[in-house]
């Protein structure tokens, strides 16, 4: 069931989504060749709590897996997504992708960037801006009327004609007083179908794309979700709520890009289509 919000609870996810990216931007200010994933986790903690913020990962739980242990995602290179804190030292050349959640007054944020550990790659820059820009493309579908599949053939037709892997296997979804909530948003679909898009719609679109491949494979711990091939991956996330004529974004990525050479142009450039 797709829950419509009010007002007043766009408000508060709106609370949360700046929460998460202030977290996301304190994170970004440490981010660097030999600082371990640990630490920028434990510094999302910090900064998540000390503003009365629930970290969202943190003991989430899916089916018999051991609760996700981290308040941060940390998916470096290969790694897609769900990537687990740890003693992993950041090397110059790291592809880091950094998801965030938090529970504030009931109500969740979740969003997620992909940074460059000190210079990258031509290739891994151009897939992170591919990958970005495909998360623009959806994000300007998500207009009353439209249907959840004009949002998932957009990031799809965009990655794909470029010659990268949309991943199948996860999706973006729904948020409100859940973290995961109806619809699902996928990244690959058709124009035209799914479900209908109605104003006061919260979601979380996130396109989660691989240099070459699709396919992806879980590691042993249950969460690391990786490259099939072993190159690499990138994702962006935002959280938007369907309006009429415009879809209006509430997360940010000003804090993080305030912090770090940004290599591509803030948000505000939503085309319509
Ligand atoms: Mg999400
Ligand atoms: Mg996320």
């Amino acid at each position: 069931m797709v829950h419509i919000k009010s007002e007043r609870e766009i408000d508060r996810l709106r609370a949360s989504a700046d929460l998460v990216g202030r977290a996301l931007g304190e994170v970004a200010r440490h981010i660097r060749p030999g600082v371990t994933t640990a630490e920028l986790d434990a510094i999302a903690e910090d900064y998540l709590r000390t503003h009365n913020g629930r970290p969202a990962f943190k003991g989430y739980r899916v089916g018999n897996l051991p609760p996700f242990p981290g308040t941060l995602c940390v998916s470096v290179n290969d790694v897609v997504v769900h990537g687990i804190p740890g003693p992993y030292v950041l090397q110059e050349g790291d592809l880091l992708s950094v998801d965030c959640g938090v529970e504030l007054d009931g109500y969740y944020g979740d969003y997620a960037y992909t940074f460059a550990v000190g210079s990258i790659s031509e290739e891994k820059a151009a897939l992170c801006r591919v990958t970005y820009e495909a998360l623009l493309e959806g994000v300007a579908r998500a207009v009353h009327g439209h249907r959840v599949g004009d949002i998932s053939a957009a990031v799809q037709d965009y990655c794909e004609s470029r010659g990268y892997g949309v991943v199948r296997d996860l999706v973006g979804h729904g948020i409100g007083r859940k973290l995961h909530e109806d619809p699902q948003v996928p990244n690959f679909g058709r124009r035209g179908t799914g479900r209908k898009l109605k104003e006061g719609m919260t979601l979380c679109i996130e396109p989660m794309i691989n240099q070459r491949t699709p396919e992806v494979v879980t590691d042993p711990d249950g969460w690391t979700v990786r490259t099939a091939d072993g190159l690499p991956s990138a994702h962006y996330e935002h959280m938007v709520v369907v309006r009429r004529g415009q879809p209006e974004v509430l997360s940010t990525f000003a804090y993080i890009e305030e912090h770090i050479e940004a290599p591509y142009t803030a948000e505000a450039q939503v085309s319509h289509g």
